[in-house]
């Protein structure tokens, strides 16, 4: 792989990289619809990623180029860049824009870049491809960034220069990612640790659903809105940030506040959700994987019944899982209506179970999902 891409450096810019980074996709584990709760999120790191291979130029030019997209551009150094129309090479402009803004880069670079994460699936490639970008500049030219600031400086350049909302758990989960390890964050206020995540005879699996997510955007604001107004009326009695505040046990001792039966449901999944993120953390400490599929599987049932988030096509990708003797657990990743499940899928059956599960998802839905396996991988680095 990485003697096909520095001759691939070398065809287009007739020269040899220096320097090689890498930065990986994520999924989220567990803790789905949480992390605007205060509550935990479980991401990690995969195994799919972002390649960047880069050489100083004496032309003083930035030049972009991507194995994933036919789209070149060159640019003069200048001291700071504006959004040039939706091309993929907007989003490592933006990092180039937002470092200018504070340092200085005194000479051309060419950038090539690889990617084999399915680009636009909820795996993160963007959140790669700005990470990949921003570790590789703090370290060419000598930079002071922690690897904290090379996060939030990521998700601002995908906030602001891109004009997508996203939160901090992606460029977190692709930066600060070990392999066979999880995080558990609070995207909150930013207090994590590392879990030991060793699947052991298990493998990730990333089932695709191939289903656009049209709804998730206005879904997603109605939920939010709906847990303020849990929030509210939870405020009436008692004094709470946030939803994640409070267990299970502290919750039922309150519910009787939230009168609407929707709101009602929004709010005990939140709560059983966040957790559930405790349980899968001590599951994992101990080894434990029955237990944390158990939560897996838990998970989903909880966004089907009680966020109502799912659809028929993640469910059917669960209840296939749910049957399949291989699979210990699974549950939908993402903000839901479509995107990606994951599931822990013992090694040696992971061809017959997208054999099947293909067979299946056909005879309910069409069409075919598609399958990626992946190991837990590691997070941006030199190479
Ligand atoms: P996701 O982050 O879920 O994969 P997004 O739509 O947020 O999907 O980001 C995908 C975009 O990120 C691509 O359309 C492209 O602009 C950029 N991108 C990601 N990976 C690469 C790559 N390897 N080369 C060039 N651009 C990339
Ligand atoms: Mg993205």
């Amino acid at each position: 792989m990485k003697s096909d891409l520095e001759h691939k450096f070398f065809e287009h810019y007739n020269q040899h990289p220096e320097k090689i980074y890498f930065s990986p996709g994520r999924v989220n584990l567990i803790g789905e619809h949480i992390d605007y709760n205060g509550g935990l999120v479980m991401p990690c790191a995969v195994t799919m990623g972002t390649w960047l291979l880069v050489a100083p130029n004496r032309n003083g030019e930035l030049r972009f180029k991507s194995g994933n997209f036919e789209e070149e551009y060159t640019v003069a150094l200048q001291s700071g860049y504006a959004k040039t129309g939706g091309e993929w090479y907007n989003y490592p402009l933006g990092v180039f824009n937002e470092i200018l803004k504070e340092k200085r880069i005194n000479y051309g670079l060419d950038l090539m870049y690889f990617g084999n994460i399915p680009i636009g699936s909820g795996l993160s490639s963007s959140a790669s491809i700005e990470v990949v970008t921003a570790y590789a500049l703090n370290d060419l030219f000598n930079f002071d960034y922690d690897k904290l600031e090379l996060v939030l400086l990521s998700q601002k350049v995908e906030n602001e220069f891109m004009g997508v909302n996203c939160g901090i758990m992606d460029q977190f989960a692709v930066a600060f990612g070990e392999r066979n390890k999880a995080i558990v964050l609070n995207c909150d206020s930013l207090d994590y640790k590392l879990v030991n995540c060793n699947l052991g005879d298990y493998l990730l699996a990333i089932i695709n659903t191939n289903k656009p997510r049209k709804l998730a955007e206005s879904k997603y604001n109605e939920r939010v809105e709906e847990c303020k107004r849990a929030l509210e009326d939870l405020n009436k009695e008692i004094k709470v940030n946030h939803l994640c505040e409070l267990n299970a046990e502290k919750f039922a001792l309150h519910s009787h506040l939230i009168e609407n039966e929707t709101i009602l449901k929004r709010a005990i999944h939140v709560i059983k959700e966040n957790d559930r993120v405790h349980l899968a953390a001590k599951a994992l400490s101990e080894n434990n994987l029955a237990e944390f599929g158990r939560l897996m599987f838990a998970s989903h049932q909880s966004l089907k019944d009680f966020y109502e988030v799912t659809g028929i096509e993640l469910d059917t990708v669960v209840d296939f899982c749910s049957q399949y003797p291989g699979v210990v657990g699974a549950r939908m990743t993402g903000a839901g209506f479509g995107g990606c499940a994951i599931a822990l899928v013992q090694k040696g059956t992971e061809e017959d179970f997208a054999i099947k599960l293909n067979d299946f998802y056909i005879s309910k839905i069409g069409y075919s999902p598609t399958v990626y396996l992946s190991e837990i991988g590691h997070g941006a680095s030199a190479i």
